[in-house]
């Protein structure tokens, strides 16, 4: 097997930024001309995060394959370039459903199913799959998610544990993410959590081999020394994650560390020179931008940032590509509504409207859209976004006063956004009722489709391209029973499927830049390359700021 395998865990708190140093290893070694993937393993019982509330859980990834993952997989995808697949993430639920599918079939012969060998089994074999054809990687990282202690992470560290001897300690090394908070009245950095934490890990029979340690400051070198007796690694094998304010120079910091070369040093990897000119590039422009816009974004999850993890970076994406600062101010759409929205987006260049699900805030993301159609203030509207608009359009442009999405009032007469069954007969349930709610999980149209773009158009002037491929993550669509009277009225559907069935984007031409998109275009930007609409977007936000 060519693959050398990473193991990722974390101690003593979660929100280290385990999935950030993991994306950030991966794009240095990337950069010193090895292929690399990530896995995240997490330890919930639920089968994937799609049915997960994003203020529990923070936004849900979506693959071009149509899995529903972990926001690490956006991190994985925007530091590496690379495409993640549902081989990538698992949870304790997937595995957990497999091994008892099995046990239903009688595929176990008559023995007791147990967490081991079975789901350790299963855990393990997730893991190996990353290793298997002729494209597996060099290298494969695997993060576990939540904390070492956490009864639920057991069979994942009892599998990794499990796989060192299986694959040869040379193909393996195991990192640990701890804190090591500075006390400020003690004037010292405090080392004992990282102690607690590694003999937790111990007791499991693993021993790391690097420490990572997250904190304020560097670490100084009389603690790194006291870290490395403590835990039993080298003295060379304990490293600093500090505090940045752009996370985009975590990869830097960690070079400046020599924490990649370390780690091909351990795992004797074909490792050349690191190359990171196109990074230092990326944090140079983004930390010297010629000027300013202010976007607000109007949502129903603005308290938890982590609920819009990949529209903001895609966001920031943009500004980058067009070298301004992009500041983002969160709006609850509840407390929005046709009065107030003069005074609620004073100041904005721009509003996006992004995806979500549910009526509760729906009436105010609509005058929003209003506002900023009125108002010609530039405009992006995604998926939920998107059917706002055009519930928006079809309400106080083409007269349609009761015009609705199904999904808020299924028995309105202009359901101008309804519930599309069509790829309902592959996905298979709920056929008969045309019942969604029934079973949530499953029932979504699912990851990348292809996108045709029609000449002429915004949508057409930000790709150049006659064809494209977005991911898609939502059950209800454009009526086409509609589209002739509210293109009669300006509406341009700038984006269809390739066979005309579905729009996919629609804009107005009679405004600086009002688009919205059926998509998620926003899982698809990457920091050295903005995804075209969120280029567009901020341009047009910068022309309205005149920055
Ligand atoms: N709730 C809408 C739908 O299911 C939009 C989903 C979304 O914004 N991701 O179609």
């Amino acid at each position: 097997m060519k693959t050398k395998f990473i193991f990722v865990t974390g101690g003593v708190l979660s929100s280290l930024g385990k999935g950030l140093a993991a994306a950030s290893l991966g794009a240095l070694l990337q950069t010193r001309g090895l292929t690399v993937t990530i896995q995240k393993l997490d330890p919930y019982i639920n089968v994937d995060p799609g049915t997960m509330n994003p203020f529990q859980h923070g936004e849900v990834f979506v693959t071009d394959d149509g899995a529903e993952t972990d926001l690490d997989l956006g991190h994985y995808e925007r530091y590496l370039n690379v495409p993640m697949s549902r081989k990538n993430n698992t949870t304790s639920g997937a595995i957990y459903n497999h091994v008892i599918a099995k046990e239903r079939r009688g595929d176990y012969l008559g023995a007791t199913v147990q967490v081991i060998p079975h789901i350790t089994d299963e855990i393990k074999r997730m893991v190996l799959s990353l290793a298997e054809g002729d494209t597996a990687p060099d290298v494969a990282i695997i993060e576990i998610g939540g904390t070492v202690g956490d009864i639920e992470g057991l069979p994942f560290l009892e599998a990794i544990r499990q796989l060192r001897t299986e694959i040869g300690r040379d193909n393996c090394l195991n990192i640990h993410l701890t804190l090591v908070p500075y006390l400020r009245c003690a004037g010292e950095h405090k080392t004992k959590p990282t102690q607690h934490s590694v003999k937790e890990l111990l007791s499991i029979g693993i021993q790391p081999d690097i420490i990572l340690c997250r904190c304020e400051q560097s670490i100084p070198v009389e603690m790194r020394r006291k870290i490395a007796l403590f835990c039993n690694v080298d003295e060379d094998a304990v490293f600093s994650s500090v505090d940045v304010s752009n996370i985009y120079e975590v990869p830097l910091k960690f070079y400046e560390e020599g924490f990649d070369q370390k780690v091909a040093i351990m795992l004797r990897l074909p490792a050349r020179n690191a190359h990171l000119e196109s990074w230092e590039k990326l944090v140079h422009d983004s930390a010297n931008p010629h000027g300013k816009v202010t976007i607000a974004i109007v949502g129903k999850y603005v308290d938890l940032k982590e609920a819009y993890k990949s529209l903001h970076e895609a966001l920031i994406h943009g500004g980058i590509a067009n070298r301004v600062a992009v500041e983002l101010r969160y709006v609850n759409s509840e407390n929005v509504d046709d009065s107030n929205a003069a005074s609620v987006f004073a100041g904005c260049d721009g509003i996006l409207v992004p995806g979500g699900f549910g009526y509760r805030g729906v009436e105010g993301k609509i005058a929003a859209i209003r506002h900023a159609r009125e108002q010609k203030i530039p405009f992006f509207g995604i998926c939920l976004g998107m059917q706002c608009a055009v519930i928006e359009f079809a309400r106080n442009v083409a007269g349609l006063a009761d015009a609705n999405s199904e999904e808020f009032d299924a028995q309105g007469a202009n359901k101008v956004i309804y519930l599309m069954t069509e790829w309902f007969d592959f996905r298979t349930r709920n056929l008969e009722t045309r019942d969604a709610s029934s079973d949530k999980g499953g029932t979504m149209r699912l990851g990348a489709y292809p996108c045709r773009i029609v000449e002429g158009t915004r949508a057409h002037a930000a790709y150049q391209q006659a064809q494209v491929d977005e991911r898609h993550r939502h059950r209800y669509e454009f009526n086409n029973a509609y589209r002739e009277v509210l293109g009669a009225k300006g509406m341009v559907f700038s984006g269809t499927a390739p066979d005309d069935s579905l729009v996919e984007i629609v804009e107005l031409p009679d405004h600086p830049w009002f688009l919205g998109c059926q998509f998620h275009p926003e899982f698809k930007s990457r920091p050295m390359q903005a995804h075209p609409l969120f280029r567009e977007f901020i341009h047009a936000a910068k022309t309205q700021a005149g920055a």
